[in-house]
C-alpha cells in the first residue's frame, strides 16, 4: 500500500529532504499511522530513523525554520512543535528487559527491531519518508489486516510483550475502549496470565490509562475486559469485590 498522498508537504517534506540529503532512512511510525488509516485526526507525529534521532531532529528543526528542540538524552529522543503538531524523533532501537523493571536496556536496531518493540501490531505500522519508496507502508506484523479486523494483537509472543512492560496490558484495554476493537484471544489470555505484573506499574501511569478509558466512547468495554482478565481485582480491588459486579454487561 502507498500512502504518499496522505503525507505530502509540511513536516513530512522537511523530514524527507533531510533524509535524502543525509542518506538517513526515516519513517513515520506508530499512532500517527494507525490514526491516518482509521481516519482519526492526530497531531502527534513519531519519526524513527536509522542512527541518532537527536542529531536528525536538530537537522530537521534547522531546515524547518529553527524550532527549539527539546532533547531527552536519557531516552535518546528529541521533539519540537511544528505548527499545531508535536513531532518526536527516535533512533531505531532494540529493547530487552529485566524482570523487575519496565525500563529497558536499549541498543541500536533496525526498523523491524523497532517495530517489534511496539506494543500492538496496529501501533507498529510505519510509512517510508525515503526517496526510493516514499509513502510505502511497512507492515511486517500484519497491522493493516488487524485494523481491518478491528483487533488488538501483540507483534510478538504476548507473554513477553506484557511481562516486559505490564503497562501495555492497560493500553490494550484502553485501545479496545477507544477504538471499539476486540482483544485477540491469545493476547487476552496472556493478559490474564500476566495480570499480577501490573503491580510494578506506578499508580499515576495506571490512572492515565483509566482516565483514557473513562473518556472513550464506551468505557464499559475497558472495564469489562479489566474484570474478565483479572486486572480490575489488582487495580481496583474494592470495585472488583462488589456484589454483582461480575454481572455487568
Ligand atoms: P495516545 O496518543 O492515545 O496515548 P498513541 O499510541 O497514539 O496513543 P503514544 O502513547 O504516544 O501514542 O505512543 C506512540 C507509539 O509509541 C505507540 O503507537 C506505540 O507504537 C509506541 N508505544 C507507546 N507506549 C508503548 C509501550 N508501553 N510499549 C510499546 N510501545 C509503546
Amino acid at each position: 500500500m502507498n500512502l504518499k498522498e496522505d503525507i505530502q508537504g509540511g513536516i513530512f517534506a522537511v523530514v524527507a529532504k533531510v533524509a535524502a540529503d543525509t542518506g538517513t532512512r526515516a519513517f513515520v511510525i506508530g499512532g500517527f499511522v494507525r490514526d491516518l488509516l482509521l481516519k482519526r485526526p492526530s497531531k502527534d507525529v513519531d519519526i524513527v530513523v536509522a542512527g541518532s534521532g537527536i542529531a536528525f531532529a536538530r537537522s530537521v528543526a534547522r531546515q524547518a525554520g529553527g524550532m527549539k528542540v527539546a532533547v531527552y538524552e536519557n531516552f535518546g529522543t528529541a521533539m519540537f512543535h511544528f505548527g499545531d503538531m508535536d513531532v518526536e524523533f527516535v533512533g531505531a532501537r532494540k529493547e530487552s528487559y529485566r524482570r523487575e523493571s519496565r525500563n529497558p536496556i536499549v541498543e541500536d536496531g533496525t526498523l523491524e527491531d523497532d517495530q517489534l518493540r511496539r506494543d500492538f501490531t496496529i501501533n507498529a505500522l510505519a510509512i517510508s519518508l525515503n526517496p526510493d519508496d516514499y509513502g510505502m507502508l511497512v507492515d511486517p506484523f500484519g497491522g493493516l489486516a488487524d485494523l481491518a479486523k478491528k483487533i488488538i494483537r501483540t507483534p510478538t509472543n504476548p507473554d513477553i510483550t506484557f511481562s516486559d512492560d505490564p503497562l501495555r496490558m492497560m493500553r490494550a484495554l484502553r485501545f479496545a475502549s477507544q477504538l471499539g476493537f476486540t482483544i485477540e484471544e491469545n493476547t487476552f489470555n496472556a493478559i490474564s496470565r500476566n495480570a499480577e505484573r501490573i503491580d510494578i506499574i506506578t499508580r499515576e501511569r495506571i490512572a492515565e490509562e483509566l482516565n483514557k478509558i473513562l473518556l472513550s466512547p464506551q468505557p464499559s468495554t475497558g472495564f469489562r475486559y479489566m474484570l474478565d482478565c483479572g486486572l480490575l481485582k489488582r487495580v481496583l480491588p474494592e470495585l472488583a469485590a462488589l456484589k454483582g459486579v461480575d454481572n455487568i454487561e
